[in-house]
């Protein structure tokens, strides 16, 4: 299977998956991790294919929330800070993965794309697990200059309609403008604009990326360059977790 149902994820509370997952081979457990534009979209999509893991974006969660008709407050308020590329607090996004903790257990596997994005929300991602008898197989931290990631952020559109992801340069739609999948229009994500960039990448350094030394501490952290094609990253990634998965 190439791709996962994940009505539970994006909707959470009561919602369920139509299929659950096949029970194949291993339930890997991980965290792509890395700044804003670095590709963990596309790599989570390809993970997907290989392992069979599902894609867990809490930007999904966020995206999805927004093309909802009904919001709450807390949420209202984290969704203007998304549009600014502020992170959203800890507390709105804990009870939203809190909410979606199913997923976390799920016999499939997990590949979160997104969070943890701060130490208190990777404190919590491990007593969670820790609390289902389970923990994190790897942390992919993927790895790219700012000048590249900037060049990557600005040329993306996406679809809002089914969120497939398109690069005015490197993966244009077959026509201008168009998704391919569902014909939708496409849009640039708000915070896709050079000012809200600016602000994620300074996030990102501030909050995110001092969890690598979290992670380089339980012997979890793996460094993936990812400057080259999709296909080429995966192949290095799923090297490593072939050597792992044989040391397990
Ligand atoms: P992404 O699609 O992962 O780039 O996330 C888009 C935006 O959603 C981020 O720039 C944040 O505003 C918000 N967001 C997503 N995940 C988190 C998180 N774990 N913690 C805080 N904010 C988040």
């Amino acid at each position: 299977m190439t791709t996962r149902d994940r009505t539970a994820w994006l909707q959470g509370g009561d919602a369920r998956c139509a299929h659950a997952p096949p029970r194949v081979g291993r339930a890997w457990r991980i965290v792509l991790l890395g700044p804003p534009g670095v590709g963990k979209g596309a790599q989570a999509r390809l993970l997907t294919r290989a392992l069979g893991a599902c894609p867990l974006s809490t930007g999904d969660v966020l995206r999805t929330a927004r093309n909802g008709r009904s919001t709450g407050p807390a949420l209202a308020e984290a969704l203007g800070r998304v549009a600014r590329g502020e992170l959203v607090p800890d507390l709105v996004m804990l009870e939203v993965v809190h909410e979606r903790r199913q997923c976390l257990d799920c016999r499939g596997g997990f590949l979160l794309d997104g969070f943890p994005r701060t130490l208190g929300q990777a404190v919590a991602l491990d007593a969670w697990l820790a609390a289902s008898g389970t923990e994190l197989d790897a942390v992919l931290d993927y790895q790219l200059d700012d000048a590249a990631l900037v060049a990557r952020l600005s040329g993306r559109r996406i679809c809002p309609r089914c969120q497939a992801v398109f690069h005015l340069q490197h993966h244009p739609p077959r026509r201008a403008g168009l998704c391919d999948e569902c014909e939708s229009e496409l849009v640039q994500r708000p915070d896709d604009e050079p000012a809200a960039i600016a602000v994620r990448l300074r996030a990102f350094a501030e909050a995110t990326a001092p969890l690598t030394g979290y992670y380089r501490e339980r012997g979890r952290l793996v460094a993936i360059p990812a400057g080259g094609a999709p296909t080429e990253i995966l192949a290095h990634t799923l090297d490593w977790l072939a050597a792992r998965g044989s040391r397990a």
